[in-house]
């Protein structure tokens, strides 16, 4: 599992013989920055389901909690793949509000939106790659998302509301599409807009 020699670090060696497992936190690419025109080019199709990719979605998942936020694409670490990670959090709200959505790492490679329903709402979303921003957005309100577990077996998740929107957003980046494109409205953090940050922004993406 070593990995840019990097080495596992052996934490304990009586009984359990634990390792700690290595995973790295990623740079967030922000647009205007470093690396910023991977945010606008087509990610690549994943063909090889091997430890790197399980390294990388690790990283992803890792990256997108220390944030925090509640989704991430490849792009936004600077991998132009076709790879996404999202997880609503688990907080008394978001349980009651989400249900048995909140708190679930979804890895989906591959991902493609598939049955999108006609209705569309619209939502505040914010990204991580363009901090301080907010814009109001227009979704579909459900979905089914069809794609690959990092070992290549075919998934579907069906995603309403909250968890949906989070992936369109998601998806989006694999095509250079940032939300900023069709957003209504765009607003900065401080200007207090209608207070956005309270229930209808439960976090980034
Ligand atoms: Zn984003």
């Amino acid at each position: 599992m070593a990995r840019d020699g990097l080495v596992p670090i052996i934490i304990a060696e009586q009984d359990t013989r634990q390792v700690e497992v290595v995973m790295a936190l990623r740079d967030v690419v922000v647009v205007g920055g470093e690396n910023a025109e991977v945010l606008r080019k087509r990610a690549i199709k994943v063909t090889t389901f091997d430890d790197k990719l399980a390294t990388l979605l690790d990283d992803m998942a890792e990256t997108m909690l220390e944030a925090p936020g509640v989704g991430l694409a490849a792009p936004q670490v600077n991998v132009s793949q076709r790879i996404i990670v999202v997880r609503l959090p688990d907080d008394e709200y978001s349980l009651e509000e989400y249900g048995d959505q909140a708190g679930v790492l979804y890895e989906v490679v591959n991902p493609q939106i598939s049955r999108p329903s006609n209705e569309m709402v619209d939502g505040v979303e914010a990204c991580l790659s363009i901090p301080g921003y907010f814009g109001m957005v227009s979704r579909h309100e459900s979905a089914v998302i069809k794609g690959q577990d990092r070992y290549g077996n075919r998934l579907r998740i069906k995603a309403t509301d909250w968890l949906a929107r989070v992936f369109q957003h998601e998806i989006d980046h694999l095509n250079g599409v940032l939300f900023i494109d069709h957003a209504t409205e765009i607003w900065r953090e401080e200007a207090q807009h209608g207070d956005p940050v309270t229930a209808g922004e439960p976090g980034r993406l």
